[in-house]
């Protein structure tokens, strides 16, 4: 993955960071439920009261001080009831959260293009700025790459796909000779994005609602982009609930 535009390599994938979060969160005395979508957030005089969860086919209502939500300003307008906010925010996050399309690829070849685990970097493509390579135990080699369209109003899937082609037979003349198949092409756009919004101008973490927050990538601090600005708009979050509220 890349973080802040960097490669950045977990030992064990994504698992290290939610081994990480899961530590924390327990060794603070809290719980982690699982397969638990939350279906409405309490709202009551423009303030937090808690969350309404489903838990193996039960209503399970849970009070809280404070919430903080991890579905994307969107979703958590939905899940409080529109009425809930105000017209302000309704207005900013109409305008303001818009998402960003993208496509990743998977690319397998019987012969290397690229040393096994390794990240090459391309300066002169239209799109594809980064392969990462793999091989797998069977003796295949894998690539991934992803890219991002030049606009997300004019985002055109084929157009893309045609433009990731000529990248890729641009940066390695031989695909085709050492049997290079793309086995997987995914589309992120809509209600199923690359990013929740574009970064650069994002509505902010608190809400309208006292005491209800958004973290993630929709709401991704100026200067930070993906993964790593989804985290820190949990760290401006944890600071100023810890300032503001005494928990207990
Ligand atoms: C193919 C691809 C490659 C990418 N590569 C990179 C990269 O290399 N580097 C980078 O920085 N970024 C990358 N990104 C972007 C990055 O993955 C996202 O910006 C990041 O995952 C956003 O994190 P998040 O926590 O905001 O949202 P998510 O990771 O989407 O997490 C939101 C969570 O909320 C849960 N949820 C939603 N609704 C409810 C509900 N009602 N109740 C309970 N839970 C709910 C969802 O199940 C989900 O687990 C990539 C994105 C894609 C699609």
């Amino acid at each position: 993955m890349t973080v802040g535009g960097k490669p950045f390599i977990l030992k064990n994938g994504v698992k290290d960071i939610i081994d990480a979060l899961e530590k924390v969160i327990k060794s603070n005395k809290g719980e982690i439920l699982t397969k638990t979508p939350a279906r409405r957030i309490i709202i009551e005089d423009g303030a937090v009261r808690g969350v309404v969860a489903e838990r193996e086919g039960e209503r399970l209502e849970i009070e809280a001080k404070v919430v903080i939500s991890n579905a994307g300003p969107k979703k958590t307008i939905e899940l409080g009831g529109e009425d809930n906010f105000d017209r302000a925010y309704l207005k900013e996050a109409r305008e303001k959260v818009r998402a960003a399309a993208g496509i990743d690829y998977m690319i397998t070849t019987d012969r290397p293009l690229l040393e096994p685990s390794t990240v090459l970097f391309t300066a002169d493509t239209q799109r594809l700025e980064c392969f990462m390579s793999e091989r797998t135990s069977d003796g295949k080699y894998i690539l991934r790459t992803a890219s991002v369209p030049e606009s997300t109003i004019l985002y055109s899937p084929k157009k893309e796909y045609e433009i990731f082609l000529q990248d890729l037979k641009e940066t390695f003349p031989d695909f085709e000779r050492c049997g290079g198949r793309i086995l997987i092409a995914r589309n992120f756009y809509g209600d199923w994005p690359f990013y929740r919004t574009w970064p650069g101008d994002c509505i902010g973490t608190k809400t309208s609602v006292e005491n209800l927050y958004n973290v993630g990538d929709g709401v991704i601090p100026e200067g930070w982009v993906g993964g790593s600005g989804a985290a820190e708009s949990a760290r401006v979050v944890v600071e100023d609930v810890q300032a503001r509220t005494k928990l207990g």
